[in-house]
């Protein structure tokens, strides 16, 4: 299996977040890349096809943000990364805004994820490396690995959140459909919910979105990823959500996953893009399933066994000692 990833993402290096009740260290770390990229053995540096695939999925407005907002911040005096204080809940009209703090809110969903003078470089090419792995399978490998990072899943069309600024999977889905690939299905299975891949295909129909995620009553994106989350418009009925409790084990996850392939397997995918993240380990600082490294394996074969052409984009996983080593036992089970 090929896997891309380009030096440039590690630039992206945010000094500290917002969470539970203070600030600590940022756990979305370039050391995350080290432990996979050792354990994996490397990988290949992806072509720059620049921005086209990006903009296909996000708002030109916001990529203009992303850009413009560590000089915005750093004209307005302000010391180290950017990061929003206020949200606008309610949008009762399109407003032009020029402060570098209303813009961060309007284009953040939390304060989790800063904007560093690298942001944009590193997501830039965290987009770069999700186009290789898809160009790769839709010219017939049967399956490749995006080494993103910054992961996606959390960032919409016109927002980032949860460590993501672009959303790597929903690239990866937009350029097989403009490859010619009709129907294309996500998989989810980082811990948390994809509510920003969810949002941006939410009322179309030729994309298919199921997850297998901590339930959001008790966990991060909190407002996403119910099991009565299903779509709209033509999009009804092509999300599918499978909360599950905290202590999640492999026969309850292997479980969620065997219903969600079902599910696509209904839906008939010409291509796959599986969103993996290693948070679901038992010994993830930011999560409470309790998956072992072997247990990757089996996931993934179950994944494997179902014979679509996949893209594997790497999503979340913050135990920097133990990624790597569940990063190479999902790609070895595949
Ligand atoms: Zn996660």
């Amino acid at each position: 299996m090929r896997r891309f990833f380009a030096p440039a993402q590690l630039t992206h290096a945010p000094t500290r977040e917002l969470h539970n009740g203070g600030f600590t260290a940022y756990a979305e770390t370039p050391e995350r890349v080290a432990s996979i990229l050792a354990a994996i053995g490397g990988a290949s540096q992806p072509a720059d096809e620049g921005d086209a695939a990006i903009r296909a999925v996000h708002d030109a407005s916001y990529l203009d943000f992303l850009r413009a907002a560590p000089a915005l911040w750093r004209d307005a005096g302000r010391p180290g990364d950017a990061i929003p204080y206020a949200f606008p809940i309610v949008r009762r009209r399109a407003l032009d805004l020029t402060r570098v703090d209303a813009l961060l809110g309007r284009h953040a969903m939390d304060a989790t994820t800063p904007i560093t003078a690298d942001t944009w470089t590193a997501a830039y090419w965290s987009g770069q490396t999700a186009l290789a792995a898809t160009r790769a399978v839709v010219s017939g490998d049967r399956a490749a690995f995006a080494l993103c990072r910054p992961p996606g899943h959390h960032a919409g069309a016109d927002y980032c959140g949860g460590y993501c600024h672009l959303n790597v999977a929903a690239i990866a889905a937009q350029a097989a459909r403009d490859a010619g690939c009709a129907r294309v299905a996500i998989l989810d299975i980082d811990y948390h919910h994809g509510n920003g891949t969810q949002d941006i295909f939410w009322d179309r129909g030729d994309v298919f979105y199921a997850s297998v995620h901590a339930d959001p009553a008790t966990d991060y994106p909190f407002f996403w990823g119910h099991a009565d989350e299903r779509g709209e418009g033509a999009g009804a009925g092509a999300t599918l959500n499978l909360p599950l409790p905290h202590g999640t084990r492999l026969d309850a996850f292997r479980t969620a996953q065997a219903t969600a392939l079902s599910a696509i397997a209904a839906f008939a995918p010409d291509l796959l893009v599986v969103s993996f993240g290693a948070d679901t380990w038992e010994g993830d600082p930011i999560s409470h399933f309790a998956l072992t490294t072997a247990d990757y394996r089996v996931l993934a074969a179950d994944i494997a066994a179902c014979g679509w052409p996949t893209v594997i984009v790497m999503e979340g996983g913050y135990a920097i000692d133990a990624l790597g080593h569940n990063v190479a036992s999902f790609l070895a089970g595949f």
